[in-house]
């Protein structure tokens, strides 16, 4: 499929062509056109998908259709959980709005405010904002989102995760009834689809996973080792492979501190990634990273999910995650854009039933190593760490599609499928007024 059989217009193809994009992803296959008939829609889609693309190039189609030439309200409202993804974001909707008469603005918590809301006096067309600063400049009168036609959430289970509910059911009642809505989530716990039925009006459902973990190989390895010599093993592969680029998962704040600490003492730079670090820290770390200054990022699962960190060679594991499909979420980092990536876990006696249930849902049994000197500790228990917080299926049972592609072939065939439901579903929005 082609983007000029999605039916986007020539000055949205013509950015498209300079971003060098040649075909959309799956999620923008599936997403686009129900969009542009004026659908409301729900997308199971991470980062790496290109869902960025899948919303705002059909938002920016609907717009740029009717365009309110004089006074400019804010008739989009996309909403996001951090300041990152929102700066990310905005700054697709600005490349990919390069040929349009539509203007755009993010706006979000600290940093000064006077310079958002002399952009938004102006007048804007897509607001791109996170949900604390929106309030707080709405409460102030600075902001109006009684003519937003469409509003786009983005990343709802990220925003949950932080306690924005409360926030997001403020703005939803700030905005006119009829609208078109979009959410984007990569999860679907019982408390996302209760949100998706409050917002959404007879939604087109969409899903796709990350195109990296179904179209690329990505080698899977297990390293057994002792819990107490995992930091000295990461330590000897990082510095024997010579690697540069190494993203690392673990399973606490905490655990991400104290290694990314004990990475730096053994002269590797690392930063780590958390929901408790600071907004300056994220972004210094992040950048870090991307720049390539910083070589090791350590970080949880909910602090990775919605960063672009493009063509990581490494992802490793320091412990397995809670939940199996965390682990396809976090291999999915690695073996973008058809390069060759390497999905390392480093696995203790009791995370012995985590890598047996990973196995389970990828329908492939990891080949395990052990390292002379990091050997696993006959002796330790397998039971799991956290008895408590016992391995829940917060997650819908992904398809025997969804596993990723450990052999090298096409992996076509493990895309899933459209959840699309094709019955019964009506257009809320027509293009009147539009
Ligand atoms: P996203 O999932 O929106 O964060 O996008 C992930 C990455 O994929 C970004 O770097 C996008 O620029 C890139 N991307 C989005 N759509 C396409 C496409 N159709 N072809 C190639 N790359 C894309």
């Amino acid at each position: 499929m082609s983007f000029q059989s999605l039916g986007l217009s020539e000055a949205l193809l013509k950015a498209i062509s300079k971003k060098g994009y040649t075909k959309p992803s799956p999620i923008q296959e599936k997403a686009i056109p129900p969009v542009l008939e004026g659908y409301d829609v729900l997308a199971s889609a991470q980062t790496g998908t290109g869902k960025t693309a899948g919303f705002t190039l059909p938002l920016l189609h609907l717009l740029s259709e009717n365009p309110k030439e004089k006074y400019k309200p804010i008739r989009a409202l996309i909403l996001t959980p951090t300041r990152e993804l929102a700066a990310q974001v905005y700054a697709n909707v600005r490349e990919y709005s390069e040929f349009l008469n539509l203007r755009s603005a993010v706006i979000f918590g600290g940093v000064n405010q006077k310079p958002q809301a002399a952009t938004i006096r102006q007048g804007v067309d897509i607001l791109v904002a996170t949900p604390g600063r929106l309030l707080d400049l709405q409460n102030q009168g600075l902001l109006s989102l009684k003519r937003v036609e469409i509003f786009v959430l983005d990343e709802a289970d990220r925003m949950l995760d932080m306690g924005f509910l409360r926030d997001i059911e403020k703005v939803i009642k700030s905005m006119p009834e009829k609208r078109q809505n979009l959410m984007f989530s990569a999860t679907f716990s019982k408390e996302i689809k209760k949100l998706a039925h409050g917002i959404l009006n007879q939604p087109v459902q969409v899903e796709a996973t990350p195109e990296n973990t179904t179209v690329e190989a990505i080698s899977q390895k297990v390293y057994r080792v002792a819990k107490g010599l995992k930091t000295g093993l990461i330590i000897k592969l990082i510095n024997d492979g010579n690697w540069k680029q190494v993203l690392v998962f673990t399973r606490t704040k905490h655990g991400a501190n104290k290694l990314s600490e004990k990475m730096d003492k053994a002269g590797i730079t690392a930063a780590a990634i958390h929901g408790n670090k600071s907004q300056g820290a994220r972004t210094k770390a992040l950048s870090g990273f991307k720049s390539g200054r910083v070589r090791v990022l350590v970080a949880t699962d909910i602090a990775a999910r919605g960063l672009d960190i493009p063509l990581l060679p490494h992802v490793i594991n320091f412990e397995l995650p809670n939940v199996s499909e965390d682990y396809v979420h976090r291999i999915g980092r690695t073996g973008r854009a058809g390069a060759k990536g390497e999905a390392i876990s480093l696995v203790s006696a009791d995370e012995t039933t985590f890598l047996r249930d990973i196995e389970k849902l990828i329908e492939l049994k990891l080949p395990v190593e052990i390292v002379e000197g990091f050997e696993p500790d006959p002796n330790a228990s397998t039971v799991p760490v956290k008895p408590g917080q016992g391995r829940q299926n917060r997650r819908p049972q992904k398809s025997k599609s969804n596993k990723p592609n450990n052999s090298g072939g096409s992996g076509e065939g493990s895309r899933r499928n459209s959840g699309r439901n094709n019955k019964s579903r009506r257009p809320r929005r027509s293009n009147e007024g539009r």
